[in-house]
């Protein structure tokens, strides 16, 4: 298994991904379309996040949005709930030799 490094762009906040996405998540919901992530969704025990990123809880706290309080980019989000078995990570913060030719699954998450 191939780690997969990714870090914001002034690189305080640093991802090891260690599983390969297969897809590309875009999500349309109010936040996700102002950050513009493309989402992964991993296991949280296959990424190690290094960097002291600042959290954003947001709507029904289900989840913390990251982002490096430096440049600004979103990194990832986690769950609150400890036991959700999934976390996200942005995938633009990776080469996009991992990620670009990917096929793109769209979400509705803002129910339009
Ligand atoms: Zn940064």
């Amino acid at each position: 298994m191939t780690d997969h490094h990714g870090a914001c762009h002034c690189g305080r906040i640093r991802l090891v991904l260690s599983d390969t996405p297969s897809e590309a998540t875009e999500c349309n919901c109010s936040v996700c379309r102002r950050v513009a992530g493309l989402w992964h969704y991993p296991a949280p025990d296959a990424v190690t996040v290094i960097g002291a990123a600042t959290a954003y809880r947001q709507g029904d706290g289900a989840l913390d949005l990251w982002h490096c309080p430096i440049c600004g980019c979103t990194t990832h989000w986690t769950p609150t709930d400890a036991a959700y078995p999934r976390m996200g990570v942005n995938l633009r913060m990776f080469d996009p030799g991992l990620w670009s030719e990917l096929p793109r699954r769209p979400v509705n998450g803002a129910g339009f």
